[in-house]
This record gives C-alpha cells, sequence and structure tokens, in this order.
C-alpha cells in the first residue's frame, strides 16, 4: 500500500468517527487515537523509514499537511463541543423568573392553643386568676379529696392511668381544685388549665388525652344564682351574645348538685341537624358548687365559706367552632389541616 492509499484510508476512518461523536470527551478520546505517540498518524513513519532518499522529502510534507489536516479539524470539533456543552449546562442550571417563588410558612397557633387562650382572656377580664396543677399526681387530689372514695363507683367512669408508686396521670384539671384549697385560705377565684388522661378507646369522638379549663370561686356567699349567671354570661361572651344556655342536673362526687350546661345549636338554631342528634342544643360543660366534703378536705368550713366549680373541655368547644368533623385531625399534626386555621 501507498501512502498516499493509507492517508485515504485514515482520512476516511476519521470522517466515519466524526458522525459518531457525543460529546467533547469523544473528541479528544479521537484526537489521541489519531495524534498520540503511538496512534494512527505515527505509524505512517513507517513509510517515511522504508522510502528511499529521493522520496523521503515529498513523502514527509504529505504526512505534515495531513497532520495539520487532522489536528485543525479536531481543533474545530473541540471547540464546538466545548461550546455545545456549556449552553446546555447553562440551560439547565437557568433562573426561570416566570415561575412562582417557594414559598415559607409562618408559624401559628394551634387551634386547640387559640381556642383556650381565647377561654382564659374571657375569664381573666371575669377576675379568675391562673393556676397550673400537675399533670401527674396522686390519687389523692385527683380522686380521694374530691369526694371520690377508694371504692366510689364513680371511679369507672374516668378510666385512668396509673403509674408507679400511687401517681396516676390526672383525668381531669379539678386536682388543681384540690392543691389551691389546701394551700390558700377563701377567697380564691381560680381557672386551671391542662392536659387531661384517661384511658379510652380513641375515636372520632374521644382521645386519651385531652385539654379543659377548670374554674372555680369560694368565699363568703357564694350562690348557685352565681353559679348560673358566671356560667351564662362567660359563654355569652365565648358564643356570642344572642347564645342561649340550658341548664340540665347532673351527677359528679365533687359538686351538690351537680348540673350540665348546653347551648343552643349554633348549626341549626334550635331545630335540630346532625352535629346537635337533633336535639336543638350541645352539650358544653359540668359544673355545680363544690361538695361540703371537699371544702372540709381542704380544711375549708363549708358552714361559713360556699363555691362552685366547673369544667369545660376544649377539644369539643374547637371542634364546634371550627366544625371538625374527628377529634384525632387536632393530634395528626397534618400541616394540610392546621395551615387553614387563620
Ligand atoms: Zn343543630
Amino acid at each position: 500500500m501507498s501512502v498516499d492509499q493509507r492517508i485515504e484510508q485514515l482520512r476516511s476512518t476519521l470522517s466515519l468517527e466524526v458522525g459518531r461523536l457525543t460529546s467533547y470527551d469523544d473528541v479528544e478520546a479521537l484526537r489521541v487515537r489519531f495524534l498520540g505517540k503511538k496512534g494512527l498518524l505515527a505509524e505512517l513513519m513507517v513509510f517515511l523509514k522504508e522510502s528511499g532518499p529521493e522520496q523521503r522529502p515529498l513523502m514527509g510534507e504529505k504526512i505534515n499537511s495531513f497532520k495539520q489536516e487532522v489536528t485543525g479539524h479536531l481543533d474545530r470539533l473541540s471547540s464546538s463541543w466545548k461550546a455545545k456543552e456549556r449552553s446546555s449546562l447553562l440551560e439547565k442550571e437557568a433562573v426561570d423568573p416566570t415561575l412562582p417563588g417557594r414559598q415559607s410558612y409562618l408559624g401559628r397557633a394551634h387551634p386547640i392553643q387559640s381556642m383556650l387562650q381565647t377561654v382564659l382572656d374571657i375569664l381573666i377580664s371575669m377576675g379568675f386568676s391562673i393556676q397550673l396543677g400537675p399533670d401527674v399526681d396522686t390519687d389523692y387530689y385527683n380522686f380521694e379529696g374530691l369526694n371520690f372514695s377508694p371504692d366510689h363507683p364513680a371511679r369507672d367512669m374516668q378510666d385512668t392511668f396509673y403509674l408507679n408508686q400511687g401517681f396516676l396521670l390526672r383525668t381531669h384539671t379539678s386536682n388543681t381544685q384540690v392543691h389551691v384549697l389546701k394551700s390558700h385560705a377563701p377567697p380564691v377565684r381560680v381557672v386551671a388549665p391542662g392536659r387531661c388522661f384517661r384511658n379510652e378507646d380513641i375515636s372520632s369522638r374521644s382521645h386519651v388525652f385531652f385539654h379543659q379549663v377548670e374554674g372555680f370561686y369560694v368565699d363568703h356567699k357564694v350562690s348557685f344564682a352565681d353559679l348560673l349567671g358566671t356560667m351564662d354570661y362567660f359563654l355569652k361572651r365565648l358564643l356570642g351574645s344572642e347564645t342561649k344556655t340550658r341548664f340540665r342536673p347532673s351527677y359528679f362526687p365533687f359538686v351538690e348538685p351537680g348540673l350540665e350546661v348546653d347551648v343552643m345549636c349554633r348549626a341549626c338554631h334550635e331545630k335540630g341537624c346532625r352535629l346537635c342528634k337533633q336535639t336543638g342544643w350541645l352539650e358544653i360543660l359540668g359544673a355545680g358548687m363544690i361538695h361540703p366534703s371537699v371544702l372540709l378536705a381542704a380544711k375549708i368550713d363549708p358552714e361559713a365559706y360556699t363555691g362552685y366549680a366547673w369544667g369545660l373541655g376544649i377539644e369539643r368547644l374547637t371542634l364546634l367552632e371550627h366544625g371538625i368533623p374527628d377529634i384525632r385531625m387536632l393530634t395528626e399534626n397534618d400541616l394540610r389541616f392546621l395551615s387553614q386555621f387563620p
């Protein structure tokens, strides 16, 4: 084969390979294959070695000019691939100013906390002061001091989480009442907000923990009429001045008499609907005159002092206020749910 034929062969190999290029790196690999130390063009030197001295200058010139041709060709390919890759990288990293910005979220109060705060604000403005009691307490403060004797059947109404060494998780915020009455001489006018725990099945209507606001007032001559007036005023402040209230007799060991307070269903205005189970009324809190045994246990003379107390469930109020169908939604911490509350 002559040097001309070999050069022609290499030229067509090169053009075939150029058609298969897919990246800048491919161009550089091709450069090594053709122009590297042991590349295809280096092999052309064999022709030079084997030629006679009169042919040698012409042959050298041919090989050289082919080498320049290949180098120039690869240089052009190299720079065009480099430019192509850079522009596609820019495209990938490009900023599209028409896209909407990433949203950042402001923290906000949980619906339970906002309801709790609303309730406390009203009660504080009515002259009550806040006292906190412990979540973990003894049987005495949760039951016995509230007129639940050890075998009292009403204990079964409150399934209790018992802990070690005689401790339990309080089943109501009424334990605070015992703490305060034992340590403060009347008059006392206190609200005690907090978490309560009951060992119940979790359903759409009940949970193992919930929030209550306990309130109580002990002084000379505190009357049943004071209790009714206070509850009526408080519920009108909370739910609107047109709110009607209804009082029904009920039983709790730590009050006598005991009552349950209903408010007119705001969804149907007494006509009856699914929310109020067709009754037109919603049960909202339990209350009563503090039982003389509770006062005696706290060393307060029930002949000289009387008092009233009530307990209000915050979860139930929150569900009613926002029309939330399931109490479990309040504890799932789903942002899609929580972000609906301003
Ligand atoms: Zn209704």
